[in-house]
């Protein structure tokens, strides 16, 4: 590593050969482009915590990152991490399901067209933004539909072949649709967009382009189209049923956070069950590929090791940065008021709501809306309904009683939620004034 360390600015990324200096010492991000074996999943582990302070994450977008490290051990875990050989993801993100070509429901595997956009990428002369990011979304189990995307392509199946729907900016529902793309042009339309950004200044994002200022030989490569979102479905929790005979167990870690101790023993399960491959995969989860019996017992190691198996556990409801004291810019401790959270406020999870707890007012760990958003802030913590963080909040806290607020959102839910109705819709119903009184 040749660049001094940077304390990165919001629009940066921890990647594993510049890191980003947090409240607990500087985060190396280990972005791998394929599933892993456990013994290397292990050795990562291994290095978490031989270098860092033991404690690992897998972010909201499936990436594996090592907290805790100093400049110098940030150093040698980049050397260590290379010297492991791993599938890891260099330059621009790539990002498409992590049950690549294994998904029964994938309209296509997304992995020839996504090493071409890679390779195209490569061959951009001008400087791209560091956060920018292609998603190639093919409609299988595990969607990335929620995930912000700087160029989006979205497999659309039509009678004469297969079409992308093309985005720029937002999610799924809130970017731009440009239009729709023919398979094989899909990958040059990419390319052509990544060198239109790169001419627009090394900051310059998806959102930012103008669709009618695009170079005619790219919009000549687009045609209308159909451009409704279906729902996403929620990924599926445990154990589910893949191609080739195959199965997989998707399990996801509490806060997005594990002790590298624990990860170690996952996966020394995970190889004596006979799994065949893991990998961190969105919405802070891990995916086991293997055969139906060695899913099974590594789903039992996961339980054990407390880690989340099936859906509707309230834990898999509330995202969590690291928090106090974990975070130096926290005013708030997220982990342990999530876990209250879960305890005390039982009736508001269930599945309908999304609980997100942040340190402060950045919102790392949920960056899009919430139905429930606190934040810490000096002095305050700001209680934001159906919004982000920076949101105007419903009402300024006070300092540790946060936990009482959400028993009174679930005492809320006791008395006033209609028979079929979800937590989220009653909340609605009720809406801010209502909420704000149950508050007081
Ligand atoms: S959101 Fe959380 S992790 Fe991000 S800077 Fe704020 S306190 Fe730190």
């Amino acid at each position: 590593m040749t660049e001094p360390l940077p304390s990165m600015a919001r629009g940066a990324c921890p990647a594993l050969a510049r890191p980003m200096l947090t409240g607990d010492g500087y985060l190396s991000r280990v972005a791998l482009q394929a599933a892993i074996g456990p013994a290397a999943l292990a050795g990562l582990a291994a290095l978490a915590l031989r270098h860092g302070n033991g404690i690992l994450d897998i972010s909201a977008r499936g990436n594996l990152q090592i907290r805790g490290l100093t400049e110098a051990s940030a150093a040698a875990l980049e050397a260590d991490v290379r010297a492991l050989d791993l599938p890891l993801r260099e330059g621009l993100a790539v990002e498409w399901t992590p049950l690549a070509g294994l998904d029964p429901a994938e309209a296509v595997d997304p992995r020839p067209l996504g090493a071409t956009i890679i390779a195209a990428a490569r061959a951009v002369q001008g400087e791209l933004a560091p956060k920018l990011s292609v998603v190639i979304e093919t409609g299988g189990l595990i969607r990335l539909d929620h995930l912000l995307a700087d160029i989006r392509l979205v497999a659309a199946p039509t009678a004469d072949g297969l079409r992308w729907r093309v985005l720029l900016g937002g999610t799924a529902k809130t970017g731009t649709t440009l239009g729709l793309v023919a398979d094989g042009d899909a990958a040059e339309l990419v390319g052509g967009l990544l060198v239109h950004l790169s001419t627009q200044g090394p900051r310059a994002r998806g959102r930012d382009l103008e669709p009618a200022n695009l170079p005619a030989s790219l919009l000549a490569l687009l045609s209308s189209g159909e451009s409704t979102v279906a729902e996403s479905p929620a990924p599926p929790f445990g154990i589910f049923a893949l191609t080739a005979g195959l199965h997989a167990l998707r399990v996801a870690l509490p806060f997005g956070q594990m002790r590298a101790e624990d990860l170690a023993a996952l996966t020394a399960q995970a190889a004596r069950a006979g799994i065949l491959s893991l990998k961190p995969a969105p919405d802070h989860a891990l995916i086991a590929v293997g055969s139906r019996t060695a899913c099974e017992a590594l789903e039992l190691a996961a339980r054990a090791a407390h880690l989340l198996v099936r859906a509707g556990e309230p834990l898999a409801e509330i995202a969590a940065c690291p928090g106090a004291p974990a975070c130096r810019s926290a005013r708030l401790e997220t982990h342990s008021l999530g876990r209250l959270a879960a305890e005390q406020a039982p009736l508001l999870f269930d599945g309908s709501v999304r609980l997100h707890l942040s340190g402060c007012q950045k919102g790392c760990a949920h960056p899009t809306p919430s139905t429930l958003a606190f934040a810490g802030t000096e002095g305050a913590t700001h209680l934001v309904f159906e919004g982000k963080t920076t949101d105007t909040p419903l009402k300024r806290l006070a300092p540790r009683t946060e936990a009482a607020a959400l028993s009174a959102l679930s005492e809320l839910m006791r008395l006033e939620r209609r028979p079929g109705e979800t937590s989220r819709d009653c909340l609605l119903r009720l809406g801010p004034r209502r909420i704000e009184a149950a508050l007081a």
